[in-house]
């Protein structure tokens, strides 16, 4: 089975503790601050390899977490990074962020890498949080949390050519014939189940990739059959190649048919129709095509470059070939989709997240949550009075406290974070 859309778990390392520990030196009882930094944790990163072109490893493993940093020691000795999980994706893969929508990377070309979930910082040892006034502060940070998100990956074709087409038109033979991709043929409708790639080169020596995917139907851009992940995966080809069967073998109408399926494409997205399109008047060998052709093209309005070709006697097929390699030499890679990316990541990433949020239970208890709260209450080593102040700091400097107030708290209150309760103190 081709997959081509997973939904994978992925959770950065943790940073290290950093500690605090204090120089032991003959005759000081407690040198000064000697506790070193966490290392970092590690990223989930996401890199391109171009010998990958399904994402069939998905399926085996969705999860994936990279190690954290080790914790600080003493001598100021700072724990080391833990290495970057490296997952390898075959070009042309995507990946969102599943609750939030946010576009993560967009991933093409050969090397290319993408930090997908950001390993955490290493916590600071009470060696930096000593001052003038506080030489050894019994103060250390926690590492901080490795992100973990719940991301869509998907695998969009970075096919040159798509292969579009009423169903039995004879897309997936005429693939067959003109690369080394064998993909199944039938009489009988939707055939083609899954996206088939074929390498077609020239005898000139060029070479582009032709995709035959899942036939389209009426009605495919509102989700009806196959044909919605159809269209979603015509999206990234540069040049569409429509098949059209001029024997009208099963009755219809060869004009009819191109004005159909091109009627689909628009209803889905007009800039398809901008796409370069090449007449594939295919199945001459049958007796009324020549016919039907002369007729399809005195229909026929628009400037589209028709060859008429027979995908089963082979007739015509080198003419095409080298029509679509030079409409291809002549379109720009990917610049569409490029656009499209950029646009949205530079919505999507100025979301802030709100630092904290405020709610009561129903037993009289505040409940303090939100993404920035939380990391600072994970980063806090609750064992030590000084971090526990500094925390209180923290809070009261992002307007915590002030906020819990209006909210009707008052001395004694008892107020929730996560699986920590604590006293609110005027
Ligand atoms: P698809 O649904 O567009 O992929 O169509 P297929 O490639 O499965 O072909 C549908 C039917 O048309 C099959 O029975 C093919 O053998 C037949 N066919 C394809 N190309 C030709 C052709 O050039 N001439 C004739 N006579 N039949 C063809
Ligand atoms: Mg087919």
């Amino acid at each position: 089975m081709f997959v081509d859309q997973v939904s994978v778990y992925v959770k950065a390392g943790d940073g290290g503790n950093g500690i605090a520990a204090y120089r032991r030196e003959i005759y000081v009882p407690k040198g000064g601050p000697a506790g070193g930094d966490g290392g970092n944790g590690g990223d989930v990163i996401f890199k391109v390899d171009e010998g990958l072109n399904t994402l069939m490893d998905f399926r085996y493993n969705r999860h994936y977490n990279a190690k954290r940093g080790e914790n600080g020691m003493s001598k100021n000795k700072h724990g080391k990074n833990a290495p970057p999980l490296v997952v390898d994706v075959p070009p042309g893969t995507t990946v969102t962020d599943e609750d939030t929508g946010e576009v993560i990377a967009d991933l093409t070309e050969h090397g290319q890498e993408a930090v997908i979930a950001r390993g955490g910082r290493g916590g600071r040892g009470n060696t930096r949080f000593a001052t003038a006034k506080n030489p050894a502060p019994e103060l250390s940070e926690n590492g901080e949390p490795g992100q973990e998100r719940n991301i869509k990956v998907e695998l969009k074709l970075l096919a040159d050519v798509g292969l579009i087409g009423f169903p039995s038109a004879g897309k997936s033979t005429l693939l067959s014939v003109v690369s080394a991709a064998k993909p199944k043929t039938a009489d009988y409708h939707f055939t083609t189940l899954t996206p088939n790639l074929g390498v077609i080169d020239t005898d000139d020596e060029r070479s582009f990739v032709m995709a035959d995917l899942p036939g389209l139907i009426e009605g495919a851009h509102e989700g009806i059959g196959l044909g919605y992940q159809f269209l979603r995966h015509i999206e990234r080809t540069r040049v569409l190649l429509h098949t059209i069967d001029m024997a009208g073998i099963e009755g219809r109408d060869p004009y009819d048919d191109f004005m159909k399926i091109n009627h689909e494409l628009k209803e889905y997205d007009a800039k398809l129709l901008e796409r370069p399109q090449i007449i594939a008047a295919n199945k001459m060998d049958m007796p009324d095509a020549e016919k039907n052709l002369h007729e399809f093209k005195t229909k026929l309005h628009d400037e589209y470059p028709v060859y008429p070709i027979s995908a089963l006697t082979k007739k015509g097929l080198r003419e095409l070939i080298f029509a679509l390699a030079d409409v291809l030499d002549k379109t720009p890679k990917q610049t569409r989709e490029i656009d499209e990316t950029e646009e949205k990541v530079v919505y999507r990433h100025q979301k802030d997240d709100t630092p904290f949020t405020i709610s009561k239970d129903s037993d009289g208890v505040y409940v303090l949550s939100g993404a920035k709260v939380e990391k600072l209450f994970k980063m806090t080593d609750f064992t030590k009075d000084e971090a526990v102040q500094r925390f209180a700091r923290q809070l009261r400097g992002m307007g915590v406290d002030e906020a819990l107030r209006q909210r009707g708290a008052s001395d004694g209150d008892t107020i929730r974070l996560m699986d920590f309760e604590f006293e609110f103190i005027e």
